[in-house]
């Protein structure tokens, strides 16, 4: 006999994991929006002279690293949660404020970990559709939020729809947001957003103590094999709370110190995303040249309809990955049909048209 689960396990659904790890090495890993770049030396150096004291649990505070964030944001370090990677904080914030009865609300294509919220808590989550344009529908979501939300999550720019929105239509509706209710606004890639300077949003932190900005080391600093993210919050109430929830040392000794060391680096994240911003173009042109109009990206990956529709969709996805590229299909994400492509190296971006031009 199986064993018996809770509801709680069988409700939460589970994320295929791209399943690279068993392939050859010169695999194109475009399906989980990594940095093509290897970390930098300085990081790997940071990392390597941390090991000779992992004898000694990790600083379950994160002093460093949140003074380091404080410099860098000009928020008050008490104001600053630090996890394993963003998404933990994320998972603390589903178990800090939601339980059954409770509401929460976000788009839909967006995180593949936001429906994770609702099954591991029992609150009821409401989905509100992007548009056409894949972009979040603020005013649709505005009129879900009710006496019993407690929680909205806003992706800008969007996984997987790769779209943004001006911060000027985000101000607009966190103004709109009752105080009570915690707004998360999700910046992974906000770094590649030419819509907006990726720090204009921290101003909106002085007038609204229920918003948080969740931010992470994975993407445009290349630290994601490590796992380290962080929130800049409002206030600190939310800071405490998913602290209290958490196990103590969310945050190992190697991932703090390469956060610290990586976030000395301005010059090569702006090199990054020039790269990316490059790439971004490359792939914009390629995809139409074959009757492809991929979403207007603002992140560091594509997403784009396949002209044969959902029946192809499994058979391109497999056909890339015979030919050595990995991306990630739409119909585990929300969008049967749709396909994510990071953006890779120029060499990987390329190999990438050429298998797809192949297969069309
Ligand atoms: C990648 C990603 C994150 C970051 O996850 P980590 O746990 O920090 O690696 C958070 N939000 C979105 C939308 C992402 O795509």
């Amino acid at each position: 006999m199986p064993l018996e689960f809770s509801e709680r396990v069988r409700r939460i659904p589970v994320y295929p994991a791209a399943s690279a790890y068993a392939l050859p090495e010169d695999v194109a890993l475009l399906a989980s929006n990594e940095s093509p770049d290897p970390p930098l030396p300085e990081v790997v150096e940071a990392v390597t002279k941390i090991l000779s004291g992992v004898n000694r649990y990790p600083d379950p505070t994160n002093a460093k690293l949140r003074a380091a964030l404080s410099d860098r944001y000009g928020v008050p370090a008490s104001r600053i949660a630090i996890g394993n990677g963003s998404c933990d904080i994320l998972l603390a914030a589903g178990e800090a404020l939601l339980e059954p009865g409770a509401e929460l609300i976000y788009a839909w294509p967006s995180f593949s970990v936001y429906p994770h919220l609702a099954a591991a808590s029992g609150a009821r989550a409401l989905e509100v559709p992007v548009d056409d344009r894949h972009l979040h529908d603020l005013e649709a979501m505005a009129t879900e939020i009710t006496a019993a939300t407690r929680l909205v999550l806003v992706c800008n720019p969007n996984n997987p729809t790769s779209t943004a929105l001006p911060l000027a239509e985000i101000t607009a509706f966190v103004e709109q947001v009752p105080r009570h209710v915690c707004v998360i606004l999700d910046e992974a890639y906000c770094e590649f957003n030419t819509l907006d300077d990726p720090d204009a949003s921290l101003d909106l932190l002085t007038r609204h103590p229920n918003l948080v900005l969740l931010r992470t080391f994975s993407k445009v600093h290349g630290l994601c094999g490590l796992r380290a993210g962080y929130a800049l919050c409002g206030s600190d109430e939310f800071v405490t709370a998913v602290n209290q929830v958490r196990q103590p040392f969310f945050c190992n000794a190697a991932a703090q110190a390469a956060a610290i060391e990586a976030l000395k680096h301005t010059d090569a994240v702006h090199a990054r995303v020039e790269r990316t911003i490059v790439a971004r173009l490359e792939m914009e042109d390629g995809l139409n040249e074959l009757g492809i109009q991929p979403a207007e990206s603002q992140a560091n990956f594509c997403w784009f309809d396949l002209p044969g529709g959902a029946d192809s969709e499994a058979a391109i996805v497999d056909a890339l990955a015979q030919r050595g590229v990995l991306v990630r299909a739409g119909g585990a994400l929300g969008r049967p049909g749709a396909l994510r492509v990071t953006y890779g190296t120029p060499a990987q971006n390329a190999r990438f048209l050429d298998a797809l031009r192949d297969l069309l």
